[in-house]
């Protein structure tokens, strides 16, 4: 069944995400460094690593040799009957550059699993302490932390709920950080940050404290929101509340996380450790399928000291293949400084951006922290109306950057209308200056040619 369409396109029999269109698909063969290359040699930079997954490109000699040494050794063994030396090796290092007391893992296979293993220890934790009452999630409206049905309920967009609505669990959700949209024109970003605080903190009490597992959220907002940041003393502020009511802190890192925005967890630039954490994209890089959660003290030995069971488990938990890549990777963003390449290059990335789209008659905002950035189109400045949905701005600018050899993230507007296109870049801990010069300048190719067919 193999086409001749577009570079080299075929006819697929994979339900891909997005049906239509599937076929049109090139073919990736091969990938080294910061590209990728399909099936008729044309090369593409992968400037968001697919969803800001493949934080060391593509190709890393030493991931690749820690795969095929552990391949040879042991490909599989049930965390029923065994551990392995892999995964506690991880476990070690993940544990030694954790935040605060999170000093225990829980592996999974991705990053929905990892935050729905996050949401059951915390319901888990409570029954523990003999808190059944404890039956509610607060999250925030247009995030994202997954597509099962557990973390579909507590995530708030709009449009990937909303066929599934009825099947949800009841779950309570306030404004993200938002400041683009959302901040007044008289008040500081603290104060933006004090006002989302207390809506939560009203959420609360509404809720009544004693019901009220946990406060769910990125620390960065990635795939619904577009890079996103929390304005200053927000999570602190929310660490706070929540501590002050006995409430637990969740934080979705599975995307910002891993040092993708230039510290190692994007947390510790908020000055706060959570309870519980999920990191899954940059953990493994895309070399294999894994996330885990990490977890604090107290919630491990309620477990321990109680039931002495998690009610839950996958068979893929702790596969060996998963860890070789996932701990090849992690020492390797260590070992060779990666996150100071990071931190270099967030501030060429954030210039040439500026440079580039902060005059554009339909950028509206360019936002983001270390090599994790959006820009958001808008019809007009002034009003910062969104495109029409119907048009798929964001769409045409991955096509138009795909014809032009540039993979770039792609995300509509919000349902609502509350928020427009966007296109996002997340490009490997890599990557050099030149890089986002030619990153950059494609992208604003991409824009132009797609913004000309619809206006
Ligand atoms: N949380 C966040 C913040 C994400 O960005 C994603 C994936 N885009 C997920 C959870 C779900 O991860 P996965 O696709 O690996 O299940």
């Amino acid at each position: 069944m193999t086409g001749d369409g577009p570079n080299g396109a075929r006819t697929t029999r994979i339900l891909h995400r997005q049906i239509a269109g599937s076929d049109q698909l090139p073919i990736a063969v091969s990938g080294q460094g910061i590209e990728i290359i399909d099936k008729t040699g044309k090369v593409y930079i992968d400037a968001s690593g697919g969803a800001a997954v493949s934080c060391l490109g593509h190709g890393h000699p030493r991931v690749n040799a820690a795969l095929k040494a552990q391949i040879d050794q042991l490909a599989y063994a049930h965390t029923s009957f065994f551990t392995t030396e892999v995964a506690e090796e991880l476990a070690d290092h993940l544990v030694a550059h954790a935040p605060g007391d999170l000093d225990h893992v829980y592996y999974v296979s991705g990053g929905s699993e990892a935050m729905e293993a996050a949401l059951k220890l915390a319901r888990q934790y409570f029954m523990e302490k003999g808190e059944a009452g404890r039956v509610n999630f607060i999250g925030r409206r247009q995030s994202y932390h997954g597509n099962t049905l557990g973390v579909l309920a507590v995530g708030g967009n709009l449009w990937r709920r909303q066929q599934f609505a009825p099947l949800l669990f009841n779950s309570y959700h306030v404004s993200p950080p938002y400041a683009y949209r959302d901040q007044r024109s008289d008040e500081t970003l603290e104060a933006y940050g004090e006002r989302l605080a207390s809506e939560f903190e009203t959420k609360v009490e509404e809720l009544g404290p004693e019901t009220v597992i946990a406060f769910v959220a990125e620390t960065v907002g990635g795939a619904t929101q577009g890079c996103t940041t929390a304005p200053p003393g927000y999570f602190k502020r929310i660490r706070e509340i929540c501590d002050r009511h006995g409430i637990l802190l969740i934080l979705d890192e599975v995307m910002c996380g891993i040092g993708r925005t230039g510290t190692l967890h994007a947390c510790e630039q908020e000055g706060i450790a959570p309870d519980l954490m999920a990191i899954a994209k940059g953990l493994g890089g895309g070399y294999q399928p894994i996330g885990a959660v990490l977890l604090s003290d107290r919630i491990f030995a309620a477990i321990r000291d109680g039931s002495g069971f998690f009610q839950h488990g996958h068979t893929y938990l702790a596969h060996p293949l998963a860890c070789a890549a996932a701990l090849a990777v992690q020492k390797t963003i260590l070992e060779e400084n990666l996150l100071g390449n990071v931190q270099k290059q967030a501030a060429h990335l954030e210039r040439r951006l500026k440079e580039r789209f902060g005059n554009h008659h339909f950028v509206g905002d360019i936002r983001g922290r270390g090599l994790f950035w959006a820009i958001e189109y808008v019809t007009d400045r002034g009003s910062k109306t969104p495109f029409d949905p119907a048009l798929k701005l964001n769409a045409r600018v991955k096509r138009e950057a795909l014809a032009r050899g540039l993979a770039c993230y792609a995300m509509p507007g919000t349902i609502d209308g509350k928020a427009g296109d966007h296109n996002m870049l997340a490009p490997p801990f890599i990557c050099t200056s030149q890089d986002i010069d030619t990153i950059v300048e494609r992208l604003g190719d991409a824009v132009d040619a797609a913004i000309q067919s619809i206006t």
